[in-house]
């Protein structure tokens, strides 16, 4: 028997005093809603859920084993499965479906549950993966919802199939409507984003920030390599450089050249006067850095 690895295993231990069943496997994450401001004493543990979370404080409290039945859920006879023995995880959030109840008696109301709070609850999902728990979710939401929720609930054969997460408003044979307006889109962001960051692993290289890949420079450091084609760009306009001097110089050296001719008489004063407005004209590349 496993817990989470966060969770505090003996403020309400319930496994000793309401035994469930076990669980080879868990196909779901159920969550819900306590209605409270703070943990809920679940009939010392009568109706306890596997987990309680408390965004406000971001603690978890267990009360079960990952494998073993919780009881938050009411299990009818009418309905083909147990639902609180159907290879579900069980989590109760301290927070209130009820956005009304939450304004009255100063509460936290389940659609203002901040990008933190989802990271915590998506890194319980991540680590139950290894129980066959998927990170995704297929069931109807209503994001946003202040009130009453309903046309969502699963049917007993579809509750039993569901692989996946869902609230208790989705349970079959069940007539609660938590966790009504939760943001499961807010959810499965943070599942994407994975386990959330623990402030281990800081450095990051330059090739996961850029994405740099090359074969030809297999595991090559981003930054070398964009040192060296700064170097390669330094060094070609340097060359550049010199061939514009060159050409100066030898643009002076023909300048000098047609004075000595006209000198000489050999050229014509307006011949010479041409070759230099033509030599004006030239040494000057315009390069630009
Ligand atoms: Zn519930």
């Amino acid at each position: 028997m496993t817990t989470l690895s966060k969770a505090n295993t003996t403020a309400q231990w319930y496994a000793n005093r309401y035994p469930g069943g076990t669980m080879s496997r868990l196909d779901k994450f159920l969550l819900h809603s306590t209605e409270t401001r703070s943990w809920p004493g679940y009939g010392g543990g009568a109706s306890a859920p596997t987990a309680t979370y408390h965004p406000l404080r971001r603690e978890i409290r267990q009360h079960f084993p990952n494998e073993m039945s919780a009881r938050a859920l009411r299990d009818p006879s009418g309905t083909a499965v147990r639902e609180n023995r159907d290879n579900v995880f069980q989590l109760e959030i301290i927070a209130y479906s009820d956005f009304n109840l939450a304004k009255r008696v100063g509460g936290l109301w389940i659609g203002d549950l901040t990008a933190s709070h989802f990271a915590d609850i998506a890194q319980m999902i991540l680590e139950l993966g290894k129980h066959g728990v998927p990170p995704t979710s297929s069931v109807k939401w209503k994001e946003g919802q202040k009130t009453y929720v309903s046309g969502v609930r699963l049917s007993g054969p579809a509750y039993d199939a569901y692989k996946g997460i869902l609230a208790h408003m989705h349970a079959s044979g069940n007539d609660h409507w938590d966790t009504g307006g939760l943001y499961c889109s807010k959810l499965k962001k943070a599942l994407e984003q994975g386990l959330p960051d623990t402030g281990e692993d800081d450095e990051v290289s330059a090739q996961e920030v850029w994405g740099y890949t090359n074969k030809s420079f297999g595991e090559e450091d981003a930054f070398a390599r964009l040192r060296r084609a700064e170097a390669s760009a330094g060094a070609a306009y340097e060359k550049a450089e010199k061939a514009n001097r060159q050409l100066e110089s030898v643009a002076a050296g023909l300048s000098a050249l047609s004075f000595a001719l006209k000198n000489n008489n050999l050229i014509t004063t307006e011949e010479q006067e041409a070759i230099n407005a033509e030599l004006s004209g030239q040494g000057k590349p315009g390069l630009s850095r």
